[in-house]
């Protein structure tokens, strides 16, 4: 449904050409009815549809671009932003000093001892030694369940005692861990099917005694709203440094993820993805934009997005250089382009035809290195200076030297190369025009 919704109001979009705020209104509603649909928590949507607006207002509206695939592109951005962005440092924090404490919490049937195992399984793969011990003095079976399991992952799990209370085991547990030379350790608690203060209060306790470098809350996408509810309970009472969103593997929808996310501020660090004992993968954020977008080919859509928007820049430069200006600003757009099209030598196997600058640019020797000097050099300028590069006297230039940390030499040879640049563009300018788009691009 989600799909449908989207794509018939950027069909609708599709034709006009421009994106008005009341396009952006528009769009945005039935966004907001897809992110209910996702089974996003009401609160979350608003917050993202007011960032969502706010950012498609204040982006100039760029005409040679599909308002439906700008939607789509700021929409898609700000998904990935409040998941915790593409950057945002995932995996298990580990202790310098070990054994790292890792405790799991969550309701009952949620995944903790599931978890436990397959996280035990990945730590096993980076060559930790791993001890599982089950905490779970409630269930009948759940330390032999997670004994089970911790073979499977070929890891060693605490013996079980019986008739110790589960404050008690833990302190086993990581006496054990010290004595016999464990990185890590894992403990698996016990969880009620509602949240109690019963169980809170254990929980906190073995926190208290456990000191953990991890404490995860494992959560059972499946639940939704439930979820969100039950991690703003455990995050009140335990120090919680990470959420684990297990049965991604039966949920399509993926609002669980950024609803905890945005109710918690917890980074989502891992997925479970099947019953399997290597079912767990990291957690990334890209991924479950797109699946909370619900449409399949949506990352195409925002790649190409992307680059008709860098192809919209490059005519609009093209404009202002058929008016014969071509300022140092310039000069330092069409680098940073040049860089994200993949550097000098693939960009001029696509342009035939542009023989001269091809030389220019060959005998300039230009490597994508010296891009990154040379855009250092141009905004170590003043704004006049990127303007009117002619009142760059000797002074000037040593100071400018000095912001970038190069020798005077290096920015002659750039203003020398701007010079040729400018040269060659009025050339083609006069030349009748043709081109200009693919020569902005450059
Ligand atoms: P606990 O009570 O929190 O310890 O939950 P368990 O680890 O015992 O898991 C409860 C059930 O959920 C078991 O049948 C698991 O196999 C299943 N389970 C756990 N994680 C996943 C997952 O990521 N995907 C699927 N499909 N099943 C899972
Ligand atoms: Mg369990």
């Amino acid at each position: 449904a989600l799909t449908d919704r989207l794509s018939s109001v950027f069909d609708r979009l599709g034709g006009k050409g421009v994106l008005s705020e009341k396009d952006v209104d528009e769009a945005l509603r039935e966004v907001r009815v897809a992110l209910l649909e996702a089974d996003v928590a009401l609160p979350v949507v608003r917050e993202f549809i007011a960032k969502a607006k706010e950012r498609a207002t204040g982006e100039a509206v760029i005409r040679s671009v599909r308002p439906a695939d700008q939607v789509v592109k700021i929409t898609y951005d700000g998904l990935v932003e409040m998941l915790g962005g593409e950057g945002e440092a995932v995996g298990l924090n580990l202790s310098l000093n070990p054994p790292t404490v890792i405790l799991m919490a969550g309701l009952q049937g949620s995944g903790k001892t599931t978890t436990a195992a397959k996280l035990g399984l990945r730590l096993a793969k980076e060559r930790k030694k791993v001890l599982l011990a089950s905490l779970d003095t409630r269930r009948p079976a759940a330390m032999e369940q997670l004994a089970t399991l911790a073979t499977q992952a070929g890891v060693d799990s605490l013996p079980i005692v019986a008739g110790q209370s589960a404050p008690d085991i833990a302190k086993r547990a990581i006496s054990a861990a010290k004595l016999q030379g464990y990185d890590v350790v894992i403990l698996d608690t016990a969880g009620r099917t509602t949240l109690d203060e019963a169980m809170m209060s254990e929980a906190a306790e073995i926190a208290r005694i456990g000191n953990p470098s991890e404490t995860l809350l494992v959560a059972d996408s499946l639940t939704g709203q439930d979820a969100v509810r039950t991690a703003k309970a455990f995050h009140e009472r335990l120090p919680l440094t990470g959420l684990v969103l297990t049965r991604a593997d039966g949920d399509g929808r993926g609002g669980a993820a950024l609803s905890m996310r945005a109710v918690t501020g917890l980074p989502i660090k891992f997925l479970g993805v099947s019953e399997k004992i290597d079912g767990l993968d990291v957690f990334d954020a890209a991924r479950v934009a797109g699946r909370i977008l619900g449409q399949g080919d949506v990352v195409a859509l925002v790649e190409k997005a992307s680059q008709d928007l860098d192809v919209a820049k490059a005519e609009a430069m093209a404009k202002r250089l058929a008016k014969g200006q071509f300022d140092l600003d310039m000069m330092s757009e069409q680098l940073a382009q040049m860089k994200r099209m993949g550097g000098m030598e693939g960009l001029m196997g696509l342009l035939p035809g542009v023989q001269k600058i091809k030389k220019q640019i060959a005998e300039a020797n230009i490597s994508d290195k010296m891009v990154d000097r040379q855009a250092a050099i141009i905004s170590s300028m003043t704004k006049v200076e990127r303007k009117k590069p002619d009142i760059l006297q000797a002074s000037r230039k040593r100071r400018i030297a000095a912001g970038a940390g190069v020798e005077v030499a290096e920015v002659n040879r750039l203003l020398k190369q701007h010079r040729q640049m400018a040269d060659a563009f009025k050339m083609m300018s006069k030349g009748g025009g043709r081109g200009f788009a693919q020569m902005a691009q450059m």
